[in-house]
């Protein structure tokens, strides 16, 4: 079942996603080569924190953080850990913020250092292809136009959609139905009606789009360890406009590439 949402609840998840825009932002200040991924986890949580909210994952069926910290070959579902930034890492921050009672989500891969360009590419054209899915997360287009317009910009380009891990709805739960898949046929799937609240995340590999689950039973990476990016945005649907609930702008104000 679909909860679609009033426009005061909308209103609360703009504001927990204003709290989670800006702990991207100071998360973002600490990218760098040597720091420990543990420390950027404090950072998020402490910031959360000290603005009355709570970190989403903290506790998720067992998550251990308040970040998703996932480095290279790693999708998504990383642990903060002891490892420190090494020159021409990518890592993917994944934070989800819970505040007067709603749910906001949102995820931004960054380069550290010196990134071989074809990497490079890939981050770039996984942030496109978010974009480009956003466009199509319209009043009266279905699911599956997102999907499809990701999956078409991204193997157009040669890399490969990850499919068993999608975005999806959210509000008062962190994961609502419907399913929002990366890939799909345009004019397929539920229908985008006023008050949807979706998170569309789009996770792209370099090589295959085959994907593992290393034994702690929660970080997923890729079968053949090449590179895989994740962007990740909240979204809400109105009959007159679609608006991006959460933003990469304090990021973008603090990590140039
Ligand atoms: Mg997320
Ligand atoms: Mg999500």
């Amino acid at each position: 079942m679909i909860h679609y949402k009033t426009s005061e609840e909308v209103q609360k998840i703009k504001e927990s996603a204003d709290i989670l825009a800006k702990a991207h932002g100071e998360v973002a200040k600490h990218i760098k080569v040597g720091v420990k991924t543990s420390y950027l986890d404090k950072i998020a949580e402490e910031f959360i924190r000290d603005h009355q909210a709570v970190p989403s994952f903290k506790g998720y069926n067992g998550f251990p953080a308040s970040l998703c910290i996932s480095v290279n070959e790693v999708v998504v579902h990383g642990f903060p850990s002891e490892y420190e930034l090494k020159d021409g890492d990518i890592i993917s921050v994944d934070c989800g913020v819970f505040h007067q009672g709603f749910h906001s989500d949102s995820a931004y891969t960054y380069p550290v250092g010196e990134v071989p360009l074809p990497v490079l590419d890939l981050l770039k054209a996984t942030k496109d292809s978010l974009y480009l899915g956003i466009e199509q997360a319209v009043f009266g287009n279905r699911i599956g136009d997102i999907g499809n317009a990701i999956q078409k910009f991204v193997e157009a380009k040669g890399y490969t959609v990850v499919r068993e891990l999608v975005g999806h709805g959210l509000g008062r739960s962190l994961h609502e139905s419907p399913e929002v898949p990366n890939y799909g046929k345009k004019g397929s799937g539920p229908l985008l009606k006023e008050g949807l609240v979706i998170a569309i995340e789009p996770m792209v590999n370099l090589g295959t789009r085959n994907i593992v689950q290393e034994r702690d039973g929660w970080t997923i990476r890729t079968a053949d360890r090449k590179a895989s990016a994740h962007y990740e945005h909240t979204v809400a649907i109105f009959e007159d406009r679609t608006e991006v609930l959460t933003t990469h702008k304090y990021i973008e104000e603090n990590f140039k590439f």
